[in-house]
């Protein structure tokens, strides 16, 4: 039998929390580092996205309890996004019984973060800017710090936060211990743990990279304007789905191409506000957003259990971002798609790339049936309903009857300039010369072709007419 929490030496009411949470046999890196992690040392530990590193670091903190003087926290982690910091908080909230968890980052007002402060934080969740903006203003210290914890600290490191954090634990105990978790541990992080770690105990869990190969990856040759329709098709076989694009813009108008075509999209990426973000996580993680459109900056260090593919809308800057992004599916043992879009003149780098990742994957048609095959708990769901029909292809009629009501007008209208621009910007139309999924359930991704609008007026209202 494998080790038990309680033989690691975490408490009992501990124990109980995470049972009651199902948590019951500890993954492979908290049963690697929670006994030296308790005992107060230093560790340096290596593992990859989804493998349970939060409760490496977060059971030893709130088990290291220290009650804090206001403004002055006694634990402090340090983590890339305010996603991720959001995520720990929440974590650890479902055990940390008496202890006082605060979480501050930037892009939301100051005043709650202000007043948690003051009341006293034990334990003290922070993206680096906007805890470095606090300390400027007087509104926290970490003198008191004696544990640290670097969470993705090569994410940290990629964001260009390295020169924050080293200012950040600079004004920490000197005598604290110091927690660093991460998915790689070379380049600059390997320099952090050289200079601000003790002795740490190193551990590293699975692969290198992480594991992708409990994925299945497929690799679809699309043309440009055909790559939206090859997503939704996708997401009508496989779902829940994060699609990544390069860009904000981007981001932005997949999702809403795609809800369009009748599939619920979420965008989340650095140009939208907190509570956007927040907002688009939460449908997400709840399901009333089948896609969450992201891109890398975004997506990094979200934790959401049960995505059943990862798209490729625009091919990834690397290999190493191929992984990353990856491995938010066919997280924790359950199994997953990848699947990348590929645009003929994309198809030589992803040869590349498959090499580099030692994948030799076929590159092929969009093939939606054999991935209902790689889905087979989402066989059963109910048949997706037919597109609607995009909002500048509605009736005359349809549109008198629903000007009624100013509002919905002048949502409308907003969408039908965004649908010009977006068509402007990307040179985009329909591909009518494929017939689609879409299409043969009656709806048309064409903006001009008066044949298509006729159909998809006529599949209209059947929907209507069947709901
Ligand atoms: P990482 O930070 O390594 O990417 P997380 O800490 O976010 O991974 O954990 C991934 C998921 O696994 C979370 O939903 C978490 O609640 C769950 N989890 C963590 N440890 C265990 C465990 N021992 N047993 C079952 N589920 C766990
Ligand atoms: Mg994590």
């Amino acid at each position: 039998m494998s080790i038990t929490f309680a033989q690691l030496g975490v408490p009992d009411s501990i124990v109980g929390a995470l049972a009651h949470r199902g948590i019951t046999e500890p993954f492979e890196i908290q049963a690697a580092t929670l006994a030296d992690a308790l005992a107060g040392r230093d560790v340096c530990g290596r593992a990859p996205t989804g493998s349970g590193k939060t409760l490496a670091f977060g059971i030893p903190l709130i088990v290291g309890f220290e009650r804090a003087q206001p403004k002055r926290p006694r634990a402090l982690v340090l983590a890339p996004t305010r996603e991720l910091a959001e995520q720990i908080h929440a974590e650890l909230a479902t055990f940390s019984g008496p202890v006082r968890i605060g979480v501050v980052y930037g892009g939301v007002g100051y005043g709650p973060q202000l007043d948690s402060l003051r009341k006293g934080v034990d334990v003290l969740v922070a993206c680096p800017g906007r805890l470095e903006d606090l300390i400027e203003q007087g509104a926290v210290s970490l003198a008191d710090v004696g544990q640290v914890v670097l969470d993705e600290a090569d994410r940290m490191a990629d964001m260009g936060f390295i020169p924050a954090v080293r200012r950040l634990l600079d004004q920490t105990a000197d005598d604290r211990q110091t927690l660093l978790f991460s998915a790689t541990l070379d380049g600059d992080v390997a320099v952090i743990t050289k200079q601000y770690q003790r002795d740490p105990v190193r551990h590293e869990v699975g692969l290198e990279t992480p594991d992708i190969t409990e994925a299945t990856h497929v690799f679809w040759k699309v043309t440009k304007p055909d790559r939206v329709e090859a997503t939704a098709q996708a997401i009508s076989a496989v779902r829940p789905a994060i699609v990544f694009c390069r860009t904000r813009h981007g981001s932005d108008k997949v999702a809403k191409q795609l809800g369009r075509l009748g599939v619920k999209a979420a965008a989340i990426h650095g140009g939208r506000s907190q509570s956007q973000r927040t907002r688009a996580l939460d449908s997400f993680s709840r399901g009333s957003v089948q896609v969450m459109v992201a891109t890398d900056v975004a997506a990094r260090g979200i934790h959401v259990d049960g995505v059943a593919a990862v798209i490729h809308y625009d091919p990834p800057e690397d290999h190493k971002t191929y992984v990353h992004r990856s491995g938010r599916t066919a997280r924790a043992g359950n199994s997953g798609v990848v699947i990348s879009l590929l645009q003929p003149e994309q198809v030589s780098e992803a040869k590349r790339l498959q090499r580099q990742l030692g994948l030799n994957e076929p590159f092929t048609r969009p093939e939606i049936e054999s991935l209902r095959d790689l889905a087979p708990t989402l066989a059963d769901a109910p048949p997706r309903k037919p597109a609607r029909k995009r909002a500048n292809e509605r009736s005359s009629t349809s549109e008198r009857r629903d000007s009624s009501e100013p509002r919905k007008k002048a949502r409308r209208k907003a969408r039908k300039r965004d649908t010009h621009a977006n068509q402007r910007a990307n040179g985009e139309r329909s591909s009518e010369a494929v017939p689609s999924k879409s299409e043969q359930n009656g709806a048309s991704i064409s903006g001009e072709n008066a044949r298509a609008r006729r159909r998809a007026r006529r599949a209209h209202l059947q929907t209507s007419a069947n709901n």
